[in-house]
């Protein structure tokens, strides 16, 4: 029987099939290292949201209000003492969740990278289109140095994720190990997009902060890619780990 509660499930209304990570008694010993005793659970739910539960024990309460992402529905789960059949266990072995799950993670994090590369370009295309509109003190705002400086930057980020993120993504397509490279590619892509997301705002002046302008609805998509599979510290706890494995000194 699965017990307990998750936040944050993607399409956690619309879907008809969730893979859920639990605790599972896989006979290790007291004291074992706790990612050796997890499992994927598959469990298939009718679409819906409210108190009516889709499965019996499984309740998606409802809809969480966020300020971006809206084109996918986020939401809660609660299993109480939910019952499926035996053989709903992902790659049909139990005690192995930990590593499919590490393993989902790392194109999960590709897949961030390439949004934050996304939205980055978007950002960057729409600062130096606006750039080239508007004119103060005589002449237009592209030909004031400081502005040039930010669309320079801008371009250089946008440049610079994309590469990292291609890196990373063609190692795990290859079908290498990628931890690191997704860790460092997550980490660069969403913080660099929150700095041209922020720039492109502030070239557009008060109009970045109208709703008429798209500058304003990418204000509110960067802050998720900081967040969505794992945030920056864990990327760096990652990021650390391996280089330590990679450089360690001989004993
Ligand atoms: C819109 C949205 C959709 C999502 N969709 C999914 C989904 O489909 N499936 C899913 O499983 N999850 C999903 N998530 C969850 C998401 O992956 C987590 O929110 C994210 O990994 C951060 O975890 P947390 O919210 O528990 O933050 P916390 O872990 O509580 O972190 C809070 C703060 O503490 C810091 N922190 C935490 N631990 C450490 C540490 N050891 N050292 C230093 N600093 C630390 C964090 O960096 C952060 O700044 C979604 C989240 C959002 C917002």
């Amino acid at each position: 029987m699965l017990n307990g509660q998750k936040m944050w499930l993607t399409n956690g209304g619309s879907s008809t099939l969730v893979a859920v990570l639990c605790r599972t008694d896989e006979g290790q010993p007291e004291g074992a290292a706790p990612h050796k005793s997890m499992t994927t659970f598959l469990i298939e739910k009718t679409p819906g949201f409210g108190l009516n539960e889709t499965v019996p024990g499984l309740t998606i309460p409802g809809k969480i209000e966020k300020m971006g992402y809206k084109g996918v529905d986020t939401t809660e789960m609660i299993l109480e003492d939910v019952r499926i059949p035996a053989d709903r266990v992902l790659g049909g072995v139990s005690g192995r969740g930990f590593y499919q799950m590490m393993d989902g993670v790392e194109v999960g994090r590709v897949n961030v990278a390439a949004r934050g590369c996304g939205v980055a370009q978007r950002a960057f295309e729409l600062g130096i289109r606006y750039a080239q509109q508007r004119s103060t003190f005589g002449k237009k705002i592209a030909e004031h140095q400081a502005i040039q400086f930010k669309l320079s930057e801008m371009a250089t980020k946008v440049e610079a994720a994309h590469q990292m993120m291609v890196m990373a993504a063609r190692k795990k397509d290859s079908g290498q190990r990628n931890d690191l490279e997704a860790g460092m590619a997550k980490y660069l892509a969403s913080e660099y997009c929150k700095e041209v997301v922020e720039d492109s705002f502030r070239i557009h002046g008060g109009y970045g902060f109208s709703k008429e302008y798209e500058i304003e609805r990418l204000y509110r998509e960067a802050p998720m890619l900081l967040i969505g599979e794992g945030t920056a510290e864990i990327q760096k706890m990652i990021i650390g780990r391996r280089l330590l494995e990679d450089y360690r000194l001989a004993d």
